[in-house]
């Protein structure tokens, strides 16, 4: 199993490091065939030792230059970080960041040997409109994403389910998985969406289920290290 922390814009510099002793005492516990991933705040990016692996959560397709507010591959490199968080949901609608964007990120970063963990999930009015209109609308966000990448990962997160609370419904989750699955049978996918330590285990026990993205429910050290030795 894969497990995911999407800490957002929480945790400061100092807490992530606290964070991540703490986490990593509790890792001894974990499963070898499980890897864990954290993608602290920009800001907290640096080299940690341990059973885990640090991602960012976002850079700009460059390796340098005059994108204010951004960073770049020389900025990771720093701290030899070698994954990224590409199309989350919070990029796409609040930041409009468009699938030509997305593909960019995706294509320049997949050049840099990333392992990319890239987040598809459709809003709530798509959701209603039925199991088709997802597919077709999940499908939308493959576009200029290449599927066969090795170091490829894929999150599943409806919008309707992050921060909400209300994760998706085990059926949802594995019609919507098995779906996804028979287009990119070999890529890992995990699913995301208010998963907390009340529900882990029966979102990984559904089939076709490789992992979670947690985001909320991994602020605190305890609640996800509690999911993955679950
Ligand atoms: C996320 O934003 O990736 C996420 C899954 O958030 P939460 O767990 O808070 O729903």
């Amino acid at each position: 199993m894969i497990y995911a922390a999407n800490f957002k814009t929480n945790h400061t510099r100092k807490s992530t490091q606290a964070y991540l002793e703490a986490l990593n005492k509790k890792l001894d516990a974990k499963k070898s065939e499980d890897k864990v991933y954290i993608f602290p705040p920009m800001t907290a990016l640096d080299i940690y030792e341990g059973a885990f692996t640090v991602g960012t959560q976002n850079a700009y397709p460059v390796h340098n230059g005059a994108i204010t507010g951004e960073i770049g591959l020389e900025q990771l490199d720093e701290f030899d970080i070698k994954t990224i968080l590409i199309g989350h949901s919070e990029r796409r609608e609040v930041l409009n960041e468009s699938q030509d964007k997305v593909s960019q990120k995706f294509s320049f970063y997949k050049a840099e040997n990333f392992e990319i963990i890239y987040c598809i999930g459709e809003p709530l009015h798509i959701r209603e409109q039925g199991f088709e209109s997802v597919i077709h609308y999940l499908r939308e966000q493959f576009d200029g994403i290449d599927m066969h990448y090795e170091k490829l990962i894929i999150a599943y997160e409806p919008i309707w389910a992050i921060g909400t609370g209300r994760s998706a419904t085990t059926d949802e989750i594995r019609t919507t998985h098995s779906a996804l699955k028979q287009v990119i049978p070999d890529v890992p996918l995990l699913y995301g969406g208010s998963v907390k330590p009340a529900n882990i285990k029966e979102i990984t026990e559904i089939s076709g289920v490789d992992g979670v993205l947690v985001g909320s429910a991994s602020l605190d050290v305890e609640s996800f290290s509690q999911m993955v030795l679950s």
